[in-house]
C-alpha cells in the first residue's frame, strides 16, 4: 500500500487490518437464487441505489441450467458480486458457464463479468454497447463506482466488453433449451434486449420494467421504451425477471402500470410544452393522485416529469 508509506507504522497496520475487514465482508456476500420455473433462476438486489451500505448489490441476475450448460443474463455491480452469482450458481449446477448475455451496458449489471471470463464463459451484448466504450462514459462511470463502492470496486476492476456483439435478434439452443435474443433499445439503455427461454415461458428483460414501482425514466427515450413494453406484452410471458426489484409472475399487470405511467407523463408533460407552461407550474398543476401512492414516486416521479418534459420539447423541435 504505496500510498501509506508516510503514515507511522501502526497506522499502516491498523489501515491494513480495516482494508481487510472491507475486503473479507466483500467476499462474504452471499446470494440467493429465487426460482422462476423449471430451468430458470434469478438474484433480486437491494431495492435502493448503488450504495457501500448494500455493497452494490442493487440489481438482479439470472441463470437458466440446461441440459449440458449455464445460460447467465446480467452479471451484478462488481467484482466481488460476479464471483458471488457464480458461486450460487454452483449450490445449484456443476455445468459450464457456456455464455453471459448482458441485457445492458449499465455498471450495475456487468462489472462482475470477470468471473464469468475466467471461468470460460463468452459475453453477448447488443452492438450499441460499443459507444459505451467509445464515449467516455464507461471510464466517467468506473471513477464513480471506485469512490462510492471500494473496495468492492478499485483500481484493479476491468470493464470487459462484449466477445460478440449482436447486430439484431437472435435464436440459439443450448442443452435441449430454446433461447430467443429481442432487441429493444434505444429505451433505457440504447443497447437494451431481452432474453425469452421459450420452454418455460420466462423472459429477462433487463430495466425496460421496475415491477411494482415506478421506474426510473430520466432522459430515457419514453416513446421507444412504450413501444419496448407493447414488445414484452406480445410475448404472454408467464414469469418476467426485470433488472431491478422482484419478478413478475402477473406480467400484464406490471406492464401495464409501467406503460400507462410513461404515457400519463407523455400526455402531461407533452400538453405543457405545446403551450409553453414553465416546468415547475406544469408539474405543480398536474394530478398525480394516480400514481402517488404506487412505491418510489417520492424519488423518481419528479426527476422523471422533468426529463419527460424536455425529451418532449426536443421531440417538438425535431417536428
Ligand atoms: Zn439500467
Amino acid at each position: 500500500m504505496t500510498r501509506n508509506t508516510s503514515l507511522p507504522h501502526w497506522l499502516r497496520v491498523v489501515v491494513s487490518l480495516a482494508w481487510l475487514a472491507l475486503a473479507s465482508q466483500a467476499d462474504a456476500q452471499t446470494l440467493n437464487p429465487v426460482r422462476v420455473s423449471e430451468h430458470a433462476w434469478y438474484v433480486q438486489g437491494d431495492s435502493g441505489m448503488a450504495s457501500a451500505a448494500n455493497k452494490g448489490f442493487n440489481s438482479n441476475a439470472g441463470f437458466v441450467v440446461t441440459r449440458d450448460s449455464v445460460i447467465v443474463i446480467d452479471a451484478l455491480g462488481t467484482p466481488p458480486l460476479g464471483e458471488a452469482l457464480l458461486t450460487a450458481i454452483r449450490t445449484i449446477s456443476s455445468k459450464p458457464v457456456k455464455r453471459v448475455i448482458l441485457t445492458h451496458y449499465h455498471a450495475d449489471h456487468f462489472y462482475g463479468l470477470p468471473a464469468f471470463k475466467a471461468a470460460g464463459a463468452e459475453v453477448w451484448a447488443h452492438q450499441a454497447g460499443k459507444e459505451y466504450f467509445g464515449s467516455g462514459e464507461a471510464a466517467a462511470r468506473l471513477a464513480q463506482r471506485k469512490q462510492d463502492l471500494f473496495p468492492w470496486v478499485d483500481e484493479h476492476t476491468r470493464l470487459v466488453e462484449a466477445d460478440r456483439w449482436l447486430d439484431g435478434p437472435a435464436r440459439f439452443e443450448a442443452g435441449g433449451l430454446h433461447f430467443r435474443i429481442d432487441i429493444l433499445g434505444p429505451a433505457h439503455a440504447p443497447e437494451d434486449l431481452m432474453v425469452t427461454v421459450e420452454e418455460d415461458g420466462v423472459v429477462f428483460c433487463g430495466d425496460i420494467l421496475f415491477a411494482g414501482r415506478i421506474p426510473f425514466v430520466g432522459s430515457a427515450d419514453s416513446k421507444r421504451w412504450l413501444a419496448a413494453i407493447d414488445t414484452l406484452m406480445t410475448l404472454k410471458a408467464r414469469v418476467l425477471v426485470t433488472g431491478h426489484g422482484p419478478h413478475s409472475a402477473n406480467p400484464a399487470a406490471d406492464l401495464t402500470l409501467t406503460r400507462d405511467y410513461l404515457l400519463y407523463l407523455r400526455e402531461q408533460m407533452g400538453k405543457a410544452v405545446e403551450e409553453m407552461v414553465p416546468f415547475d407550474e406544469a408539474y405543480a398543476r398536474t394530478d398525480w393522485r394516480r400514481f402517488s401512492q404506487v412505491p418510489a414516486f417520492e424519488a423518481a416521479n419528479r426527476i422523471n416529469a422533468y426529463g419527460t418534459y424536455l425529451t418532449l420539447e426536443r421531440e417538438s423541435l425535431a417536428r
